[in-house]
């Protein structure tokens, strides 16, 4: 039988089967949430436990959530919130730099950490808002953002943090970051596609987005995606959980994962490596061979992993996160990402092996 392998959780986990069931649940049930009748309440009542349950994962307070249509419209938001001019990280997703175009942005090292020197000098510019990822889609090099946020307290300046790939995946507490407005997003943590989260903390304004009904506390206009809530809630309770229990299981899988790599290919490059990254991701480097094309090799071998380089109109595009890195246009562009989860297990790890090591084959006879 043709084995079928998923790594590509950074792009979109799978989705639980109990969040699968909270889905099925709320799909049928009748009532809009603002209706005050029975049926309204009771679904209004699954809206606000998904909230507690979403805040819990955070330690944030259940009022300050507004739910969204994913990371990229809580990241939007957030960048729309500030009262000035926004300063983003390099290496922030597209959702946020595309929001503040031509915008100088905070450089990162060689490991993709961002600079606190580079940070300081920002603040001294007086931006209203600076904007720095939890950890990077790609890499999964995390930020050192209680630093960023203790900085920028200091220059009375607001810090918003896109955490959508760190949710679940560390531990995370809003008021220990010391950050105001964290952006999240279920699909990355086991929870459906299409519904995100704005959180903020007391005394910060987030600003009305879409217009039209007064949910979401007059934040957020338009009837709740309940079934994608009530899915998040019961995401983040698994995720919660999870993270009591311990990551030691995938941070195993990913270390034989990059061990493989290593013994088929000595000479291959993990990015951000020599950083604190997530315990899921691994972006691995072969210059020489465009990342979308060992993307489409593997996935022939039945492998499903993630690419930061991109074929646009027949122009590769390369990563502008190895970019900001230092990278080469030509090793920005030729890096796989291998990302794991809540279901993956060794035999995935060998089937990626196996395919890695005759897609490299492949690429040896052709050179
Ligand atoms: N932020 C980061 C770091 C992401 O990786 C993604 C999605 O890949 C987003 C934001 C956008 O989230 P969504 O797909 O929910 O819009």
């Amino acid at each position: 039988m043709f084995r079928k392998t998923y790594l590509d959780y950074n792009a979109g986990a799978p989705v639980h089967p109990t969040v699968a069931e909270a889905v099925t649940r709320a799909i049928t049930r009748v009532g809009n949430p603002s209706s005050v009748h029975g049926f309204g309440r009771a679904t209004r009542r699954m809206v606000e436990e998904a909230r507690e349950a979403v805040a819990a994962l955070v330690g944030a307070d259940p009022a300050l959530i507004v739910f969204t249509s994913g990371g990229t419209e809580a990241n939007n938001q957030a960048i729309a919130a500030a009262n000035g001019p926004v300063t983003v990280s390099s290496v922030e997703h597209v959702s946020v730099l595309s929001v503040v175009p031509g915008s100088r942005c905070i450089a990162v090292d060689a490991a993709g950490v961002v600079c606190l020197d580079d940070v300081r000098r920002v603040l001294a510019t007086g931006p209203a808002l600076i904007s720095v990822m939890l950890a990077n889609n790609e890499t999964g090099v995390l930020q050192p953002v209680c630093e960023v946020a203790a900085m920028a307290r200091e220059a009375g300046v607001l810090v918003h943090c896109d955490a959508v790939q760190a949710a679940g995946r560390i531990p995370i507490d809003i008021e220990e970051l010391g950050v105001d407005l964290l952006t999240l997003s279920a699909h990355k943590l086991g929870g459906p596609q299409g519904v995100g989260a704005l959180i903020g903390v007391a005394g910060i304004e987030m600003s009305r987005f879409m217009h039209g009904g007064s949910q979401e506390r007059h934040r957020r206009a338009g009837t709740e995606n309940v079934p994608g809530i009530a899915g998040f809630g019961v995401a983040a309770s698994i995720a919660k959980e999870a993270l009591i229990a311990g990551i030691q299981p995938i941070t195993q899988l990913r270390d034989a994962l990059e061990r493989g790599v290593m013994e088929i290919a000595p000479g291959h490059v993990i990015h951000g490596a020599a950083a604190p990254r997530l315990s899921n991701t691994s972006c691995i480097g072969l210059v020489g061979t465009r990342g979308d094309v060992q993307v489409m090799a593997l996935d022939l071998a039945g492998v499903a992993v993630g690419s930061g380089s991109a074929c646009s109109s027949g122009k590769v595009m390369s990563s502008h996160v190895l970019a900001a890195m230092g990278l080469n246009a030509e090793a920005a562009a030729s890096a796989i990402r291998v990302s794991l989860g809540w279901a993956s297990t060794a035999e995935d790890v060998d089937h990626f092996l196996d395919a890695y090591r005759h897609m490299l084959q492949g690429v040896l006879a052709v050179a």
